[in-house]
């Protein structure tokens, strides 16, 4: 069997067709849904001469042995969030095993290095709120202690619910096994964004995953009567909050690549004829930079004092989340360069905004590498999310042709 991208495209709608209704994708990690699309891979999988298995975190590695233990890792995840896109991580994991079975077809089921396919766990976080689970697992980042007692919405256990898929948290550290041999990892992936589609690019190669900033901000002022306090006298939490929503844009702005949001705003006590007395914001700031990522960082803290000092009022932060950034390895980003150029005549490179199963195991010190596919209208995590049949096919063959270039450097190490 020869590279086949027009079936990876027919997979993907039999996959839609099978775990989809009409309101999307419905592949959310540990549900019934997406064991049903897991053992539709798993089926497929069977015509190849390959070992499969679940880790202690229910990642599910199919492998192909070679003459080399070094392993070429290529991943991505089946699950989905719900009412989600057909391609989210999907693609990944169908791109990933047509070029698998390329590799056994050439080398007759005996390539110079063991290539390994892995469909991560729990990509989305999306049922108990905690992204990257399986590779986090992987990559020995993960926390037991903190993520135990989390519950979905209908109050089921985060342990509960994969217990029920034959998972036991405790063994969790187990998944760092599967490291060994681990000699680099590629991860093919939809932009989700509107850059490449305004580039007019099909393919990218990803830099690294942006590291996140996170934080509540929280403007004190005075709740006071709305008739009779005169706006000289007033101590407005909501004004010193809104110029920092303005501020942050302008802040962003400085540095090519960089993000800033406000995504939310709660007025206190919130009603029609009050001064806002209290008003929290959360602030999420993303940067490829560390050092940018901090200077933002800096910049929004001064910027919020100084409002909060024109309005009379004062202000205290607290972090919520933090990540650093995660850039990908300087080699594999000249090799994932040469086959996208080789593929669609021309390259560009990017970083990522979310976070993705790449950068787990580029923590964990694997030598790593994303590539992404345009995403028309940069939609994702929505029925609607989708891409040029013609750029589908594209990405399989060059993230085929990353492979085989990747095969080619993990041979020459020693
Ligand atoms: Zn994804």
């Amino acid at each position: 069997m020869s590279l086949s991208p027009k079936r990876t495209v027919a997979e993907l709608q039999e996959l839609r067709a099978l775990t989809g209704d009409e309101n999307g994708a419905q592949r959310v990690a540990w549900t019934d849904t997406w064991s049903k699309a897991r053992d539709w891979f798993a089926g497929k999988v069977k015509e190849l001469p390959t070992e499969h298995h679940y880790d202690a975190a229910g990642n599910n590695w199919v492998t192909l042995p070679g003459a080399s233990e070094k392993a070429l890792l290529i991943g991505g995840h089946l699950d989905s969030v719900p009412n989600g896109g057909w391609l989210d991580g999907a693609l990944n994991v169908l791109a990933g095993l047509e070029v698998l079975r390329r590799i056994v077809t050439e080398f007759h089921g005996h390539p110079p290095v063991t290539v390994r396919l892995v469909d991560w766990a729990d990509e989305e976080g999306a049922r108990f709120g905690r992204s990257l689970l399986g590779s986090s697992a992987f990559a020995g980042t993960h926390s037991i202690d903190a993520d135990r007692s989390r519950t979905d919405r209908d109050g089921v256990k985060l342990e509960d619910a994969l217990r029920r898929c034959g998972i036991e948290i405790e063994k969790f550290p187990d998944a760092r096994k599967e490291q060994k041999n681990a000699a680099a990892y590629l991860e093919l992936h939809i932009e989700q964004g509107p850059v490449l589609e305004r580039m007019g690019l099909p393919l990218a190669v990803v830099l690294g995953t942006k590291g996140v900033e996170r934080h509540i901000i929280t403007f004190h002022g005075q709740e006071a009567h709305s008739g009779s306090t005169p706006m000289n006298a007033r101590r407005d939490a909501l004004a010193a909050a809104a110029k920092l929503a303005l501020e942050i844009r302008t802040i962003a702005r400085r540095h090519e690549d960089a993000v800033c949001t406000m995504g939310s705003v709660k007025t206190f006590p919130g009603i029609v004829t009050a001064v806002v007395g209290r008003c929290e914001v959360t602030l999420d700031q993303r940067d490829l930079d560390a050092n940018v990522l901090a200077q933002m960082y800096r910049e929004a803290q001064e910027a919020s004092h100084r409002f909060a000092a024109e309005e009379n009022c004062t202000v205290n932060w607290s972090r919520l989340w933090s990540i650093e950034p995660v850039p990908f390895h300087p080699h594999l980003l000249d090799l994932c360069e040469q086959a996208v150029r080789e593929t669609s005549g021309t390259s560009h490179r990017m970083p990522s905004g979310p976070l993705h199963d790449a950068a787990e195991v580029s923590r964990a010190g694997i030598p790593t590498v994303m590539m992404f596919v345009q995403s028309l209208k940069g939609i994702s995590h929505n029925k609607i999310e989708d891409t040029k049949e013609e750029h589908l096919e594209m990405c399989v063959v060059a993230l085929d042709r990353l492979a085989s270039k990747t095969m080619d450097w993990i041979l020459k190490q020693r």
